[in-house]
């Protein structure tokens, strides 16, 4: 039957079955299509819809919506895909995120629908059964696999090389003989049940209490979060594997969030040891043939742990019973552009619809979730030492008023001197600095002349490494001038203040015996290279390491004990909510690095500010004793966590039309008691890509629907087309 035949059909019967699909675009509802007669539906299904002239994939969102559109007018639902449907849990997940973050549905959906191939047959892979007839007399290697493959289930080499250890050669080589045969075969879903081989850990005692609490939460089914607390090295990451192996004990899958930066080559081959499998892996540098072997194991359930980047939060899962956050206070969790949401938050509601526990790892822990646990919203869980006696190293602060560095140089004569006793000691030292690049400003020193990003109020940044400048903001590059613009005289250009690649180059005039080196996004560009780098560091191919916070997360460095911060400062400049409780996570975090192992490590931390509080908590190690302050300040200024913030970006290139829309915006503000709207001002970067930015920022009391109100006050203005207007709900960026 022809679709025009299947619609004529329809049409001639008053009570057409129809379906709201919903579908991956900007759209805000689920639209109604007609189901031929030959065709059944249940929600959750994924089908295939024309969309205008096109077709889509899209999901079965209700099947009892009352439109009164005319059937006439109507399209049928082309394709049923015969898949598991997505579960009613995961819709109204999406339904409580598009609500939540005031995004389309549509578009919140398309976060979901991330692997669309997925849904098409699987393309088959080449897999080995046993012949008809097995050969008596083979050799004892080529026996072990046959007596493997006497179960029936056919498997891939990959398989079978890593069951039996042996080479994918030896097995092609048995099948030209006949002694094994090939058979093409779906390919297997990533780490399921039966692939599972979990390894025991003897845990200590305040993480056997911890790995106890975890496991009873896990057996209990309902909703719980857990917020566990302990410093770098404490054993969170063992105690948190309990969970997932209670998890799986259960039947259920487990998603562990990471930052994507964490994603690293030493937490997966962790994972592998402990539960005998890799576990599917998701974020956005996965292969697309991998992807989608991945979604499909978690659409249909076979796949029982996905580690990810936030945007795991929106698989499919069909029986989700446990959700890890690691590092719970990274604001890489937080999403900027596209649906705006924070996965470390979604989290704790996907875990609320599905009546699981939630648990927020971290040594860090945001004021938000301190609070939290402090109030009794989340249980608590605390490891309060390093595993197997290691120290936490001793931080020392070095005022840069008291013994500056020569002019033009940025490492202090302390710091000097700690870098010469540990290279002379055959150990490792990291230098931190969070900024890429040569110099951050390069001036004229005849005119005054200044680089500048012609998008963007922003500074060029000197590349020495690539001989160019380049914006940071827009990516935006030109090559250094000959003649200076402004004057044109030759040789005047000055570069002011530090990068990475101007401490390396400070180091190796100190030290030219040491072997030194840059750890930062813009040189070390993919997984692999971060791998060989790790690599090359643990082998001791390196002295002194310059990195920005690429190297702050997850790896462990046994030889490292040394770790000098070139600037403490830098991330307190500037008016952001969070610089001070961002600036403590990072720092505590880079400090971590030193002195994991047996040796006991020192950290020195170069200041101007050495009274300032976030300089003093960390040298005495007290962050407990700084988030109460921090927290005091928030609450008597009636920021978040103890009061609500969302922003408006509105954006254009044109400046004039921008600010007058912005004035007419802000004089339709509905006025509430306990709601204040702040602007509208020039943001911080009040020019990006080419476009003028401006920003509103709404607080008001904890408990004030701010959607609500937002959605009052914006469902009245039209935006003009050429502007852009962006709402971020619990904004953690400021810029
Ligand atoms: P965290 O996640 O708190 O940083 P980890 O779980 O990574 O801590 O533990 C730090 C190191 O100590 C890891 O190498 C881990 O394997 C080891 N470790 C922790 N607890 C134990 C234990 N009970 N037995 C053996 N090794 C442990
Ligand atoms: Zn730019």
């Amino acid at each position: 039957m022809s679709q025009s035949s299947l619609l004529s059909d329809e049409i001639a019967d008053p009570a057409a079955r129809r379906a709201q699909v919903l579908v991956p675009y900007p759209l805000s509802k689920a639209y109604d299509y007609l189901i031929p007669h030959n065709m059944d539906l249940r929600a959750g299904d994924y089908v295939r819809v024309p969309l205008g002239k096109r077709d889509t994939v899209g999901v079965v969102w209700t099947l009892d919506g009352k439109d009164d559109v005319d059937p006439a007018r109507l399209k049928a639902v082309q394709q049923n895909f015969q898949f598991e449907p997505m579960p009613q849990t995961h819709r109204q997940f999406l339904e409580w995120v598009a609500r939540y973050t005031m995004s389309d549905l549509g578009s919140v959906l398309k976060m979901s629908l991330s692997a669309p191939e997925a849904l098409q047959p699987p393309k088959a892979v080449q897999a080995y059964t046993l012949p008809p007839s097995v050969p008596e007399q083979l050799p004892a290697a080529r026996r072990k696999i046959i007596t493997l493959l006497e179960d029936g289930l056919p498997r891939r080499a990959v398989d079978i090389a890593r069951a039996i250890g042996c080479s994918a050669t030896m097995i092609r080589s048995m099948a030209d003989a006949g002694q094994l045969k090939t058979v093409p075969m779906s390919p297997p879903a990533p780490c399921q049940l039966d692939h599972l081989r979990p390894v025991p850990l003897t845990l200590v005692e305040h993480q056997a209490t911890a790995a106890e609490a975890l496991r009873t939460l896990c057996a209990a089914h309902q909703y719980s979060a857990v917020l566990l607390d302990g410093v770098t090295g404490s054993g969170k990451t063992e105690v948190y594997f309990e969970a997932v192996a209670e998890t799986l004990r259960q039947g259920k899958q487990a998603l562990i969030l990471l930052p994507e930066i964490s994603l690293s080559a030493q937490f997966l081959q962790r994972f592998e040891r402990r539960f005998g499998v890799a576990p599917a892996l998701w974020h956005s540098e996965v292969p697309a043939a991998q992807r989608r072997i991945a979604w499909t194991g978690v659409a249909e359930g076979r796949t029982k742990v996905v580690v990810g980047a936030r945007s795991a939060l929106f698989l499919p899962y069909q029986d989700l019973g446990l959700v890890i956050v690691d590092e719970e206070h990274d604001s890489s969790y937080k999403q900027e552009e596209g649906v705006l949401y924070n996965a470390r938050d979604m989290a704790i509601v996907r875990a609320r619809l599905g009546s699981f526990p939630v648990v927020l790892v971290s040594a860090t822990p945001s004021l938000e979730t301190m609070v939290n646990a402090q109030q009794g919203k989340y249980h608590y869980l605390h490891l309060p030492s390093r595993h197997a006696g290691a120290k936490m190293p001793d931080v020392h602060v070095i005022n840069l008023k008291a013994t500056p560095p020569e002019r033009g140089r940025f490492i202090s004569p302390p710091l000097q001197q700690a870098l010469a006793e540990t290279f002379a000691a055959g150990e490792q030292s990291l230098l931190f600095l969070n900024r890429r690049g040569y110099s951050p400003l390069t001036l004229c020193r005849t005119c005054g002349y200044r680089f500048q990003c012609p998008s963007c109020s922003a500074w060029l940044v000197e590349h020495r490494r690539f001989s160019r400048l380049q914006c940071h903001h827009c990516g935006f590059m030109q090559n250094v001038p000959k003649a200076c613009p402004g004057c044109n005289d030759e040789n005047s250009f000055a570069a002011c203040g530090p990068g990475v690649e101007r401490i390396q180059e400070e180091v190796q005039a100190l030290f030219p015996e040491a072997r030194t080196f840059i750890l930062a996004s813009d040189v070390i560009t993919s997984p692999n290279m971060i791998r060989a780098a790790v690599r090359d560091i643990e082998e001791m191919r390196h002295d002194i390491i310059v990195g920005t916070q690429i190297i702050a997360k997850g790896h462990h460095f046994p030889n490292l004990t040394l770790v000098g911060v070139v600037d403490a400062d830098l991330g307190l400049a500037g008016g952001d909510l969070r610089a001070g409780e961002r600036t403590f996570q990072l720092l505590h975090q880079v400090s971590g690095r030193a002195g994991r192992a047996e040796k006991p490590g020192r950290v020195y931390m170069q200041t101007y500010m050495p009274e300032q509080g976030v300089i003093r908590a960390l040298a005495k190690n007290d962050r407990d004793d700084f988030l109460a302050v921090e927290s005091r300040e928030r609450e008597k200024a009636g920021m978040p966590p103890f009061g609500r913030l969302a922003s408006l970006i509105i954006s254009g290139p044109d400046e004039i039309k921008l600010d007058q829309f912005c004035r007419a915006l802000a004089q339709r503000a509905p006025r509430y008691d306990d709601i204040r709207v702040l602007g509208p001002a020039a943001a911080p970067m009040a020019y990006l890509r080419g476009r003028h930015r401006r920003r509103f920022l709404i607080k008001a009391g904890k408990n004030i629907p701010l959607q609500k109100y937002l959605a009052e006050w914006l469902g009245t203005v039209k935006v003009p087309s050429a502007l852009q207007m962006k709402t971020d709900i619990d904004p953690q960026s400021f810029f």
